[in-house]
């Protein structure tokens, strides 16, 4: 049997933000058919998988899911216990933004079967937030984490770096103000320009302008330095935890660990075939409805990708477990490289610690860079 994940995308949000190129929209009628179709689905692919595969995590992203109402989150959770092999101790995780929930509905969340909570709270400062045009304020930011924390031990929020304007003193105190709430888990991502959205033409118009990579690779840096010397594990390039409190769910896509995801727009990875779902809700349950499934694409991934995505995933996060390595993939790149693998860690881009080959502060700020001089020698 495996140790997977399950992902299920919830794609209706109240409005769409100026950053964002997820699948989502805002029309909220089709709720209930919605979670119909994803059971469905979920059946499908448990005839499929579940006599060989059992899961330790779920994750319900979006979208915003927590805008659907915790009877239909219930519902899901119900069904995916029905269907699959669940460990009694998953990590079962919802997405939320504040303003979409209040201390009643989160308790509701909890009910329905949710133990970790990731909240999209992108900043602190209410300039910033009127800029990526989110729903809330600071304020109601700060409420929603306290109100999560008398529920939750498990809490995730986000944040983004490299804002118009964003000095680094500005940047500094969101952090501060993120260490200082009972938050367990912080993801820090830099923005980035998708292609598509409006703050992608408002930046080619001239009307925005975002500072380069040298500056973002500066705040990035200073990420790593504040949350690390305070008490969180930087364990993947975005993302850093109290001890105990890593995402299990991430883990598994950063692991190359199969999952299956469900919904509009959702990916699975399973016994090395990859493959997504059609984004549009439309045409997601149109399909669904004719052979069960909605798949819009379907890759067979080749022993090199499997290599490069093995090494490329292993490196961002825990580190590339060298034994491991040797027993999947003898005479591949990484031991070819010895000469430069070294050098690496000469210049301290690299270190290695308890058989893993891993990257130092330093080599996170230009991860890219090495996987290609590692991967494309
Ligand atoms: S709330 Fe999240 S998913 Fe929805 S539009 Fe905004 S960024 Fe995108």
């Amino acid at each position: 049997m495996k140790e997977s994940g399950l992902y299920i995308h919830i794609p209706f949000c109240d409005h769409k933000c100026v950053y964002c190129d997820f699948y989502s929209i805002t029309k909220f009628d089709e709720m209930d058919r919605y979670a119909a179709a994803l059971e469905i689905e979920m059946k499908h692919y448990a005839a499929l998988f579940s006599n060989s595969h059992y899961f330790t995590s779920v994750f319900f992203g979006g979208g915003t899911p927590s805008l659907m109402p915790p009877r239909l989150i219930e519902g899901i959770i119900n069904s995916l216990h029905k269907f699959f092999n669940i460990s009694a101790d998953a990590e079962i995780t919802l997405e939320t933004n504040p303003g979409t929930v209040n201390f009643e509905t989160l308790k509701s969340f909890k009910s329905s079967g949710i133990n970790r909570i990731s909240i999209g709270i992108q900043s602190f400062d209410d300039e910033d937030l009127k800029f990526l045009t989110r729903v809330h304020n600071s304020k109601e930011a700060i409420t929603t984490v306290r109100q999560a924390a008398e529920i939750f031990t498990n809490i995730n929020i986000d944040l983004i770096f490299n804002l118009p304007n964003q000095t680094k003193e500005k940047w500094l105190l969101n952090l501060e103000q993120a260490i200082n709430l009972p938050v367990s888990h912080i993801s820090a991502y830099s923005l980035i320009l998708e292609r598509g959205t409006i703050l992608n033409k408002l930046v080619k118009e001239k009307k925005v302008t975002i500072s380069d990579e040298d500056y973002d690779a500066q705040l990035y840096g200073l990420t790593i330095d504040f949350l690390t010397s305070r008490g969180f594990n930087h364990y993947e390039v975005s993302n850093f935890t109290k001890v105990g409190h890593e995402c299990r769910h991430n883990n598994h896509y950063w692991r190359y660990n199969n999952y299956l995801g469900f919904g509009t727009s959702a990916h699975s990875f399973m016994n090395n075939e990859r493959w997504n779902n059609f984004r549009s809700l439309r045409l997601y349950m149109e399909s669904v409805a004719e052979d069960s499934t909605a798949v819009a694409s379907r890759e067979s991934i080749s022993a090199e990708s499997s290599h490069d995505e093995y090494v490329m995933l292993a490196l961002r996060s825990k580190g590339l477990d060298l034994n491991e390595y040797e027993t999947m993939f003898a005479n591949k790149i990484i031991i070819n490289s010895a000469k430069l693998i070294e050098d690496l860690i000469a210049k301290k881009y690299l270190y290695k610690e308890k058989g893993l080959l891993k990257l130092t502060g330093k080599g996170y700020c230009i991860c890219d860079e090495i996987l290609v001089k590692i991967l494309f020698p």
